[in-house]
């Protein structure tokens, strides 16, 4: 077997193949486009298209395709052959630069919350060169940006970069004002950790629920869950050992670096993670990554489950969205420095991650909002909704003595005043982890935990990154007036602590208690439902916020608002019509069916023993006629709220009337049919359970 060093990247149309690929002009131009954002001359583009698709065909390819990330949160490809008639009758494999720069898939597919009905249904994609071309099944890949018209976002790639346009463009602002004049660019990155279930496939298949929705939509807690921890980091099973053996191959072939893997807290549940890079490069990743999981899991007999919550009574899945501010150079700006001065410059850095969390705790929230996610936010699970930080014990007395002008004692210096020129050296505390938190601090990055497993890390990422720029620029701003930089940049960080303070909580974010505190007196929101926060993407200071930093427009926001909202209805509507027919069709059948065999029962016995009292069955076909009528009445009272919605109007209110009205008759005709399953005869069932499903894979 080859070393993975030898096939890592193999298919990847990386620095190093470029290099060896084009003529040092070309490359060197290539190289500009995709370090500085320099514009592309056509003659480039062409010479760079053609060495693309000779690189490719010889690898097995024969079509190429621009890849792009809709609305929709997963990828989007529209295959063109490389194929071209030769005079001869034959054919020859043509590649141009326009086709490599621009294409023009037919975008009225894909959803654009409203933003196509006033413009055009053509839809535009172009390249972006800072994100290496693939090839996956005998496809050549271009990563790419998609847009209406008139250059409306019709993707998730097209904010993603602005906003790290954005937060370049006043991270530099800082870092000038600090006497850094080396320094050209500054980037986010991320590296997200991927949680996800495998099932068997065969299970699978027999499930309706998962195969149309994701999750399981009925079914009881098998008798051992996971309260015996025994399932975390514990031995990998033999057919998941394989499983993740070929995903690591297939992933490291894409050059995405796959790094660690380990079982999760529930049992079947499992975590990939990979080696963090610039967000714009980790985003395309993810996708890719979710979607060969799911790929070698067919392969292997498995299902990948990615939904944020499979099964109900056992953790769900998330995508742990891990990052940093770094330079050009290669300083990591919330590493904690060496000198005052650089802890001067994290402090900052620090405050302004703090500061732009709790202006807009509301954007995070919404930013991974899906009707997945909610399963898991506002649901006593990890994480709550209610955002807030976490920094750890000493950063966080640090800050206390800050705000307070009071002395800090440390354990190098001894008792210091803390001020810009003498501030403590931090201890790089990485090993206290609250595994509570939703935005944690891990010694040199944050780790924003609340997006989903099936979400795409973008969202996320577009908030964090501007909520930060806009900080920066507010920082920026001022320092840049200030005639004492040294005592404006002291009294700034005091301020940003005090004004700010209430979003730092280091305690247990699963509490009850701190839900309370948090809602009651420190005032931060709670949205516990995607309907809840949604309709604040438009409140007046999240389109100021997202227009000055030109993230979206107006009408993109508009846009996204209709997108996420006709998501979440879209998805609880087919969850429900999917549960009315599993009752309907399945679960009571398989109950009546085992009635009528109980019945059948006590018959014979009272044939056999005159005077028989058949007490067991007796009671038992009683209570599964009831459960019987209920299920059947819950039925036709979820068929009726489904049907209701047609009135609902606009998307906000359809929402509103699923989380109000639909959602909760789902939870009471799922409670009559999993009653049902404890009481009926497992061969009955019609369909493999918790316990099937969670303890299947070997
Ligand atoms: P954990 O204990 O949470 O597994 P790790 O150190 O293994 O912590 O990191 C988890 C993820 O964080 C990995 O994907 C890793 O690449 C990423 N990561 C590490 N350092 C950084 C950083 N400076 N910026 C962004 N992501 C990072
Ligand atoms: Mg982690």
């Amino acid at each position: 077997m080859a070393a993975v060093s030898e096939y890592f990247g193999s298919l990847v149309f990386d620095d190093r193949v470029m290099k060896a690929n084009l003529s040092a002009e070309v490359y060197q131009s290539l190289k500009r486009t995709i370090d500085e954002g320099a514009k592309l001359n056509i003659g480039v583009a062409n010479a760079v298209a053609s060495a693309m698709k000779d690189w490719a065909v010889a690898l097995g390819a024969t079509h190429f395709t621009h890849w792009f990330q809709p609305l929709t949160g997963v990828t989007a490809e529209k295959h063109d052959s490389f194929i071209s008639p030769a005079p001869d009758g034959r054919v020859i494999m043509e590649f141009s630069g326009k086709e490599l720069i621009q294409g023009e898939p037919d975008a009225s597919s894909f959803p654009s919350g409203g933003l196509r009905a006033t413009f055009e249904a053509r839809g535009y994609t172009a390249w972006d060169p800072t994100s290496y071309a693939f090839i996956k099944d005998r496809t050549l890949c271009i990563p790419t940006a998609f847009c209406g018209y008139n250059g409306e976002a019709l993707d998730k790639k097209t904010p993603l970069l602005r906003s790290m346009a954005a937060l370049n463009q006043q991270a530099l602002r800082i870092l000038r004002l600090f006497g850094n004049d080396t320094v050209k660019h500054v980037n986010t990155a991320v590296g997200p950790e991927q949680e996800y279930f495998l099932v068997d496939a065969k299970m699978w298949e027999q499930r309706r629920d998962l195969r149309f929705t994701g999750r399981t939509l009925f079914g009881t807690k098998p008798p051992k869950g996971q309260e015996m921890d025994d399932h975390y980091f514990g031995a990998i099973k033999p057919r998941v050992a394989a499983y993740m053996e070929e995903l690591n191959d297939e992933l490291w072939k894409l050059g995405i670096l796959a790094k660690t893997q380990h079982n999760e807290v529930a049992p079947a549940q499992h975590e990939l993670a990979p080696i963090y890079t610039t967000t714009n490069i980790s985003t395309d990743h993810n996708q890719l990554t979710m979607e060969i999981m799911q790929k070698v899991a067919a392969r292997h007999g498995l299902v990948c489950l990615l939904h944020e919550k499979p099964f109900v009574g056992v953790n769900g899945s998330g995508k742990h969205n891990n990052w940093s501010i770094a330079t050009d150079t290669g300083v990591n700006l919330l590493s904690p420095g060496e000198t005052p001065y650089e802890n001067a410059q994290f402090l900052l850095f620090l405050c302004a991650v703090i500061k732009a969390v709790d202006d807009y705790q509301d954007l995070l929230r919404i930013s991974v909002a899906t009707a997945g996610n909610d399963h898991r936010l506002g649901a006593n699970e990890a994480p709550p909704a209610v955002v807030s930080i976490f920094l750890g014990d000493e950063l966080a007395a640090i800050l206390g003595c800050i705000e307070h002008d009071a002395p800090y004692t440390s354990i190098d210096t001894g008792k210091v005043r803390l001020g810009v020129d003498v501030l403590p050296k931090f201890p790089r505390d990485t090993t206290d982890r609250n595994r509570t938190s939703p935005f944690a601090f891990t010694g040199n990055k944050f780790e924003f935990r609340m997006v989903g497993s099936a979400d795409s890390i973008a969202c996320a990422n577009i908030m964090i990154n501007t909520a930060v720029a806009e900080s920066l620029r507010v920082y920026a701003d001022r320092l840049e007036g200030a005639e004492d930089f040294e005592a404006a940049l002291q009294s700034m960080i005091r301020k940003t602590i005090q004004d700010h303070k209430r979003i730092i909580f280091n305690g247990n974010g699963y509490d009850d208690a701190w839900i309370k505190e948090a809602v009651e007196q420190r005032g931060l929101a709670n949205y516990r439902t995607t309907p809840d926060c949604v309709p604040h993407l438009l409140d007046e200071k999240n389109v100021q916020l997202l227009t000055s930093h030109k993230v979206f427009t107006k009408a993109e926001l508009v846009s996204r608002y209709e997108v996420t909202l006709e998501n979440y209805c879209k998805t609880i509507r087919i969850e429900a019509d999917t549960m009315v027919d599993m009752a309907r069709t399945e679960i009571i059948p398989a109950v009546q069916a085992f009635i009528l065999d109980t019945a059948k029962t006590a018959a014979a016995k009272k044939k056999l023993i005159a005077g028989c009292p058949c007490e067991y069955e007796v009671k038992l076909v009683k209570q599964l006629a009831i459960l019987t009528d209920q299920m059947a009445a819950k039925a036709d009272e979820l068929e009726q709220a489904v049907l209701a919605l047609a009135g609902a109007g606009d998307v906000a209110k359809e929402s509103a009337a699923i989380r109000d009205v639909v959602l909760p008759r789902m939870s009471e005709l799922r409670l009559a049919c999993d009653e049902a399953e404890t009481l009926t005869a497992k061969k009955y069932w019609p369909f493999p359970t918790y316990g099937d499903l969670l303890f299947g894979v070997r």
